[in-house]
């Protein structure tokens, strides 16, 4: 066994997009001044060793004690089976954790030594009297965008991509651009899930209200979803706008088109070359068609999101390519990508479309959730931090995300524009410690604004950080202690930033 394989992700660089030539000198002097020489150009390449497991982040190589793949339906076998599962790790003290795409950069979804487990059942079923869909907890948002199209029907709130599971959605309470909505927890009526103690539970906003509060968002630390009810919506015909604007322009624009009402899909750009680096914005939104009669079934990933990813791809430390491609977007673009579209076409884009396969980089994501009205303060804390560090960052994506006033580990206590960031970075010791530099910095400043940064990605920011930026972190250990007095439901993210928290 080389990575334990999840239909096929994490055989490959597929679980992200990737990068393209070694970076070499161009880390150069200033890094070396700060790491010992000797490690600095260290690879940190996964060696696929067996009895391993990854996420996509690719520098989280970890040892499992067992990885198993459950595909069957839930039922009592499913049931019986995680529960046997669960009293091993806890009689041997070993931790066990739940996973789907394991898309989360952190080890959120790999308990080290323990007991990892594998959801991959795309069982869905739509429900068009009640407006929700049940789905088993690791089907996919392809899974259930294919069920869903075919009754008219679309997801509420779900990622940018399709690759991702429907409880670990839940679990990191994952926002998309769907608008105006907040996370998708908010979309979510019912979870059963079997707590740590082994009791199946229903719980929901009127069934043990508490523990969904603490699931929703919760990183698998609470007990293990088994099925799932969720909010639909009408899949619709829409036409984009897209509107062009200097960036620190940006935030008013897009509260103001989305509190308009017309839009149901929404989201901006800014343009990262060096030298003009987020001077200029980007706005799309997309709106109802006049025409809303036999909409086309969603397609997957289409040509144009195809050539789109080789434009993408070729920006890596090279500055001409990225003022083209900010021409091909925010220029050519709207002349060529101006047609209509449904909803579930737009929503249904796998990750794989930007892979480029090169082992020596990795993609990372960042994400801040900034108060609109803070907005022109992050660009220029961008500004001051980004292109001083040596890494590249090859886009930015902003939406907007309603207040969040459910989950403990809430992100967006108030409105937010949730801004997110994907670096290609080389796989060396040097590139890591230069990372994690950038996003402390940057997350301190992210903080002075009142914002937040987003848990699933790398676990960089110090303690204190998380701390200001999660203030009931400690209320969320606590509870979770009375529901797991052994600590069996655990992974890298609890270790990393919840144990030993009093
Ligand atoms: C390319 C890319 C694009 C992204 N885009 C977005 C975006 O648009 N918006 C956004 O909000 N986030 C985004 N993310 C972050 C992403 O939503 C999260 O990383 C999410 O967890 C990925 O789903 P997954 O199936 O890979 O989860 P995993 O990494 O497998 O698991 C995530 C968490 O869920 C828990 N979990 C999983 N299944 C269960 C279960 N059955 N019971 C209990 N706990 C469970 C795990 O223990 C873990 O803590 C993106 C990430 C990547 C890599």
């Amino acid at each position: 066994m080389r990575y334990p394989t999840v239909k096929g992700q994490l055989t490959r660089r597929a679980a992200l997009f990737g990068g393209g030539a070694v970076v070499g000198g161009y880390l150069g002097a200033r890094y070396a001044a700060n790491v010992p020489s000797v490690t600095a150009t260290q690879s940190l390449q996964p060696s696929g060793a067996a009895a391993t497991l990854n996420d996509a982040s690719l520098l989280n190589e970890t040892p499992v004690f067992r990885h198993i793949v459950v595909q069957e339906n839930p039922g009592e076998a499913l049931i019986a089976r995680l529960r046997t599962e669960i009293e091993e790790a806890r009689a041997e003290g070993r931790p066990f954790n739940i996973g789907a795409a394991r898309h989360s950069m952190g080890g959120h979804a790999i308990p080290p030594n323990g007991h990892a487990v594998t959801f991959d059942n795309g069982l869905v079923e739509p429900d068009t009297d009640n407006m929700i869909f049940r789905a088993h907890p690791g089907a996919r948002w392809s899974d259930v965008i294919a069920q869903l199209d075919r009754v008219g029907m679309s997801p509420k709130v779900m990622q940018s991509n399709n690759d991702f599971g429907v409880a670990a959605t839940f679990a990191v309470n994952a926002h998309g651009w769907p608008v105006p909505h907040g996370p998708m927890g908010a979309t979510v009526k019912t979870v059963y899930m079997l707590r740590p103690d082994g009791e199946l539970v229903r719980v929901s906003r009127d069934e043990f209200n508490d523990l969904f509060q603490l699931t929703m968002g919760g990183y698998g630390l609470t007990g293990a979803i088994i099925d799932m009810e969720v909010e639909m919506v009408e899949n619709r015909r829409l036409v984009p706008t897209f509107q062009k604007m200097p960036a620190r322009d940006f935030a008013p624009f897009f509260v103001g088109a989305i509190e308009s009402g017309e839009v149901s899909m929404a989201y901006g750009r800014l343009n990262v070359d060096r030298e003009t680096f987020f001077e200029d914005a980007l706005m799309i939104t997309y709106r109802d068609a006049a025409d809303q009669s036999e909409l086309p079934p969603a397609p997957g990933s289409g040509f144009m999101s195809k050539a789109a990813a080789r434009i993408f791809r070729a920006q890596l430390m090279n500055e001409p390519v990225k003022d083209l491609r900010w021409w091909f977007e925010a220029g050519l673009g709207p002349m060529i990508n101006g047609g209509e579209v449904t909803r579930n076409a737009l929503l249904n884009e796998p990750v794989v479309t930007l892979d480029d396969g090169d082992p020596t980089r990795t993609d990372i994501l960042h994400e801040y959730f900034v108060p609109p009205d803070r907005f022109a303060e992050f660009v220029t804390a961008c500004q001051d931090v980004i292109p001083a560090s040596y890494q590249e960052m090859l886009n930015i994506t902003l939406r907007y995300v309603t207040a969040d006033r459910e989950s403990v580990l809430a992100y967006a206590p108030g409105p937010r524009i949730a801004c997110v960031m994907l670096f290609s970075q080389e796989m060396t010791m040097r590139a890591e410690t230069d990372h994690k530099r950038m996003t402390r910095a940057l997350i301190d400043r992210v903080l002075d604004l009142g914002g937040t940064y987003y848990l699933p990605y790398r676990p960089h920011a110090t303690r204190t950080q998380f701390l200001k930026a999660y203030p009931r972190a400690r209320e969320f250990v606590a509870r979770k202690r009375e529901l797991d007095p052994g600590g069996v439901f655990r992974n890298m993210f609890w270790d990393s930033y919840l144990e030993g928290l009093a």
